[in-house]
């Protein structure tokens, strides 16, 4: 069986983006020389995720729309801030989109569904964080 592990690292600007990853994830399933397996990705932080949906731009701005009605940023709206942080939004947030997603590897593409793509959702940003890829298979 072959095994291909690789992180990608973000900065991001704004506290809340939505970034396609698909491109950086195809190149990794290239790289493992896999046709036949798995491919996991997943955020590796409490504060952002990984999800897959459509890349269209009104979409992306009802996501934010629609998680900031469940989940407002607030410093003194969260028993998790009582710590001295300031983003229990941001975790409710990552919780409701997903810690990560796996896709089917068949004949050495993803294989996904009409128009899937892979998104990381970043909840608390402008610090580093990381993605890790991996994919299994033969
Ligand atoms: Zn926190």
């Amino acid at each position: 069986m072959k095994s291909h592990s690789e992180y990608l690292s973000f900065n991001t600007k704004n506290r809340q983006e939505f970034i396609n990853i698909t491109p950086q994830v195809e190149e990794a399933l290239k790289k493992s020389g896999v046709k036949e397996g798995l491919c996991l990705v997943n955020a590796m932080h409490i504060t952002s995720s990984v999800f897959i949906n459509d890349d269209e731009g009104g979409l992306h701005r009802d996501f934010s729309g629609w998680l900031e009605k469940l989940a407002p940023y607030g410093i003194d709206k969260y028993q998790h801030n009582l710590s001295g942080e300031d983003n229990g939004d941001a975790h409710l947030k990552r919780t409701i989109m997903g810690r990560g997603v796996v896709v089917a590897v068949t004949v050495g593409k993803l294989d996904f569904g009409p128009w899937e793509q892979i998104f990381y959702g970043e909840f608390d940003g402008k610090r580093k964080k990381r993605v890790l890829i991996k994919i299994i298979g033969e």
